[in-house]
């Protein structure tokens, strides 16, 4: 080994730069966060070859003094903290001071910059962090920084880098992050010449949705506007029909800043469930305001990752915040649920999930169980768990074609109304709702028990799944070391002809093979097989009074779109959007 030395600052900048700068994206960010911070209303990214060779950032903020400018290079150096305590109340995206010598050293750098109270733009320009030529130019007040040859001096790290179009797509996909989480900044993008977006700038989240994921997405939303003292959750949330099969489109934000926090999915996960589809995810972008005091940012480099002092607290609002948006879906007229019933509703669902379905397959076990503390009482007192009332839908029966869709008209709306998705979506909420009261009487007696030899294997996950095959109906004993005898099944009404042995394994052959895949949700899986083999099929003849009990029972439901598995049951059109089809 060699003898300890003291590093040079280009050494120490370029180590520093490994920790945050790994790839273009990585620059563009450091550099937009700081127009932010800067107070820009407008910012302009421009790239080239997926910014391996070039970079410019431009914004009108508040610019850096001529005699700054040197010192803004420097590692340590920010104007946006003076000691530790200020972390606390910090807003600002960056604050490590760390960012423009890191990204100096590994890069020719330009900045140009002009405060209002300057006359002339002053221009420095460094390479691998040494000084080249510093001038006086004219420009605009604000800053512009362009780094070219990004790690020309760190070869190591430049072959790492992936072809230009990947570099593109993560530098584009973060800056959509950043936009999304300033509507009030009009960021303009342009890669290789050529415009990727504009955003509009005019505070409008809508606008936004519409430019950066399309047309479809930004007509499918429910805004969410929702606090718990003072933590505050805004922003939007997409109906079922724009479900996803990934969480990429699930921004949360805090204070405006784009982070990822476990914690925050599996509340949304939570908030969802039933509403998606199973396995699916809902669309969000929501930003969560709450003092700087309640959380810690300073985790990683790249501040991607927060700690919440409270972590129960704001899995619960996140949690409220979107089942309180589902709920106010103005669909099929169901608007007519008041504030107060949707509340009790959402905490009864609150209180159900987290005692019944979570608990296997959250990550954090201790959490999920702090969680339940403050509702357990609520969760056992039975009378919470109040569905709808019932009230009559007045429509119009149209017809049933393809022997599959129901058409019904509802004032000057026509539906067509999938029988099987929406007779099993029916089912599943009632079945649900016995598993979740706990009803004794939700088990249909069979005069001739059956008995049902099985393999080991399944014997086992039986004797695993017993409480949920219990709890949604099925009343079983087991018989010997590879029999179980049925007694009863649930308690619904069977459209099918299928018998009750049938029945119990095609539901468990679906079982053991979805527990292979994903045995996180199994209760919900159980619940919706269940559902999904008695439910009515395709093809089968309704009679009219059949008709009317599906839709009577599905137009009364909270979430009337999807089947269980998150298929649509209704498609709907409007007179309006009829006559815009003619041609
Ligand atoms: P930090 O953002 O953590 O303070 P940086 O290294 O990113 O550290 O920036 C150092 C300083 O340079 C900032 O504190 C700020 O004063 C100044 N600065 C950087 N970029 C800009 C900009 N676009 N407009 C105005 N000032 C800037
Ligand atoms: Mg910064």
């Amino acid at each position: 080994m060699g003898n300890i030395v003291l590093l040079d600052d280009l050494t120490i900048n370029k180590i520093a730069a490994g920790e945050v700068i790994e790839r273009p994206a990585n620059v563009v960010k450091e550099l937009v966060e700081n127009s932010i911070d800067a107070g820009a209303t407008q910012i302009t990214i421009e790239i080239k070859n997926g910014g391996k060779t070039y970079i410019r950032v431009k914004d009108n903020g508040s610019g850096i003094k001529k005699e700054e400018l040197p010192l803004a290079l420097e590692r340590h150096a920010t104007s946006k903290i003076s000691k530790i305590e200020d972390l606390e109340n910090t807003y600002t995206m960056g604050f490590r001071g760390e960012a423009l010598a890191s990204i100096a050293s590994i890069c020719k750098f330009t900045i140009k910059s002009k405060t209002e109270d300057e006359y002339f733009q002053s221009v420095l320009k460094t390479e691998a962090g040494s000084f080249v030529d510093f001038e006086e130019s004219v420009g605009p007040v604000g800053t512009e920084m362009i780094v070219e040859e990004l790690f020309f001096n760190v070869p190591v790290r430049y072959n790492f880098l992936k072809n230009d179009s990947t570099e593109f797509r993560y530098i584009k996909e973060m800056l959509e992050k950043i936009a999304i989480a300033n509507p009030n900044i009009s960021f303009e993008f342009i890669n290789n010449k050529q415009k990727v977006f504009k955003t509009p700038g005019n505070g409008k989240l809508e606008d936004l949705v519409y430019i950066i994921f399309g047309k479809k997405i930004s007509q499918n939303l429910v805004s969410v506007d929702f606090a718990i003292g003072d933590i505050k959750v805004s922003g939007v949330i997409g109906n079922t029909t724009i479900a996803m099969e990934t969480r990429k489109d699930e921004l949360f934000f805090l204070n405006n800043r784009y982070i990822n926090n476990q914690i925050l999915y599996s509340s949304a996960d939570q908030a969802f469930k039933g509403d998606t589809g199973i396995g699916k995810h809902g669309f969000l972008i929501l930003n969560i305001s709450m003092p700087a005091s309640e959380y810690d940012v300073n985790v990683h480099p790249t501040k991607k990752e927060v700690r919440f002092k409270n972590e129960n607290e704001v899995y619960k609002v996140v949690y409220q915040a979107i089942k309180t948006a589902i709920l106010s879906k103005k669909f099929l007229g169901d608007d007519s649920a008041s504030d107060e019933e949707n509340q009790e509703y959402v905490k009864n669902e609150f209180a159900f999930l987290t005692n019944n379905f979570t608990s296997k397959g959250f990550e954090n076990d201790a959490i999920i169980e702090s969680i339940n503390a403050p509702y357990q009482e609520e969760a056992s007192s039975k009378d919470l768990i109040t569905r709808n009332q019932k009230r009559e839908i007045k429509y119009k029966f149209i017809g049933i074609c393809f022997k599959t869709y129901i058409i019904i008209q509802i004032d000057d709306e026509i539906y067509f109304i999938d029988q099987h998705a929406a007779h099993e979506r029916i089912l599943y909420e009632e079945i649900k709702n016995n598993y979740k009261a706990n009803l004794d009487g939700n088990v249909q007696m069979i005069l001739m028990p059956e008995i049902i030899e099985l393999p080991h294997k399944d014997i086992d996950f039986i004797k695993r799944n017993a409480e949920v095959i219990k709890g949604a109906g099925f009343d079983i004993d087991f018989f010997g070391d590879n029999a179980v005898k049925i007694n009863g099944v649930p308690d619904i009404e069977y459209k099918t002809k299928i018998t009750r042995k049938e029945l119990f394994l095609d539901i468990l052959d679906e079982m053991i093979t979805s527990e292979r895949t994903a045995n996180k949700d199994i209760e919900e899986r159980f619940i919706a097989t269940v559902a999904c083999k008695a439910a009515v099929k395709a093809g089968m003849d309704l009679t009219r009074e059949e008709v009317d009990y599906l839709i009577q029972n599905l137009l009364i439901l909270k979430n009337p779109f999807t089947c269980p598995h998150g298929r649509p049951t209704t498609i709907k059109f409007t007179k309006s959007e009829i006559e815009k089809m003619k041609v």
